[in-house]
């Protein structure tokens, strides 16, 4: 038996090795939660309310719902989530970071609301300490659901030298939700439901960033419906932001910095996606919505004509001018073999009619150079 014991150590040692490697597959994202001020230090004050209270608030409750997307395995991500205060104590700027530095956390975010002299400053914004890295996109997302959430004035992504920014190691950003000393941005902060949207939408921002479909924890599957993600590139397959996305005639959003727009809670069964850019011809597409799947729809949009902005080579149907190849008319309307402008049912007729000579004349040639 004793002789069986370092053959048995090493079964043990390999069983540990491939859990470790399996765990790593589903690695929770280490979070760190940094309500401002407390204790000692209110904060912004106004209408009644301190700065601490409110943010501290918001904070446990985007605790609780990030705890509740990890304990449900129906959707959503996997976190693990700590604050650098979840009472109102009063925490040093230095020892937030240290904090989020010594636990090796994945991101850190910092919860605050803004305050001003005067009642007329209103609005929502997120700070990160540069626009590079992985901090940026991540302000961005949070600022974006914050505004879709709130609906306050959008004060914008900004970049600012805050401590905890830039003495976190992780990337990290700083929102402010709405100012305090604003009497309609302070109806929100007095909320409890408001507060909870706030939640929801940190909580999206951070799915999001990390690539999960934004999912409320507890929310049971429609089999009624589905979602689609809609990526609109220019013709250099870059991300197109500002494209119009419609779905059945219906205007839906807009695309965002990354060329996307997530629909939600689409019926199941076909649809007619369609997008319009301006400079950038329109496009449709026909796509089938599967219940609690998220299709992909990916657009690749042509540069209209006048546009300029044409790829080079691109300009005409066929290199060889012929009676229907024409360069640029006089009349500014662009060349090709279309001199309708390609809009209309006969220059697209005389289009293709031109592109078969062309084929054809192709193919006599290379016949004839065998
Ligand atoms: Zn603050």
């Amino acid at each position: 038996m004793i002789a069986n014991l370092p053959s048995a150590a090493r079964k043990l040692a390999a069983l540990t090795l491939a859990l470790l490697l399996w765990t790593g597959q589903a690695q929770a994202e280490r979070i760190v939660i940094d309500p401002g001020h407390g204790g000692t230090d209110p904060g912004g004050t106004g209408t009644g309310m301190q700065e601490k209270d409110v943010v501290l608030d918001t904070s446990l409750r985007f605790r609780d719902l990030l705890e509740a997307d990890t304990a449900d395995t129906q959707g959503g991500g996997s976190w693990q989530v700590s604050l650098t205060r979840d009472t109102d104590v009063f925490v040093s700027l230095a020892a937030r970071s240290a904090y989020a530095n010594s636990i090796n956390a994945d991101r850190f975010m910092s919860i605050h609301a803004n305050a001003f002299g005067t009642a007329s400053a209103n609005g929502t914004e997120t700070f990160s300490a540069s626009e590079g890295g992985q901090s940026a996109p991540l302000r961005n997302l949070v600022q974006e659901e914050m505004i879709a959430a709130w609906g306050l004035t959008n004060r914008g992504n900004k970049t600012a030298g805050f401590s905890v920014l830039v003495n976190t190691a992780m990337p990290a950003v700083l929102h402010e939700l709405a100012f305090i000393t604003n009497p309609t941005d302070a109806a929100k902060l007095a909320s409890p439901a408001e507060r909870q949207h706030a939640a929801v939408a940190h909580m999206r921002a951070l799915q999001r960033h990390f690539g999960i479909v934004p999912y409320l924890p507890g929310a049971q599957p429609d089999p009624e419906s589905g979602s689609l993600l809609v990526v609109v590139l220019d013709p250099a397959s870059l991300a197109l932001a500002n494209a119009v996305v419609s779905i059945d005639g219906d205007q839906v959003g807009q695309s965002d910095d990354s060329g996307e727009l997530l629909i939600e809670a689409l019926s199941t069964g076909e649809h007619l996606v369609a997008v319009h850019a301006s400079n950038f011809e329109d496009a449709e597409q026909v796509t089938d919505v599967v219940a609690n799947e998220v299709g992909n729809l990916v657009f690749t949009l042509s540069a209209t004509p006048e546009s300029g902005n044409e790829p080079p080579g691109n300009s005409g149907a066929c290199d060889s001018p012929s009676p229907e190849c024409s360069p640029p008319g006089d009349d500014g309307v662009g060349g090709g073999c279309s001199s309708a402008g390609g809009t209309s049912s006969t220059g697209l007729t005389l289009l293709l009619l031109a592109i078969c000579l062309c084929v054809s004349r192709r193919k006599r040639l290379a016949f004839a150079a065998r």
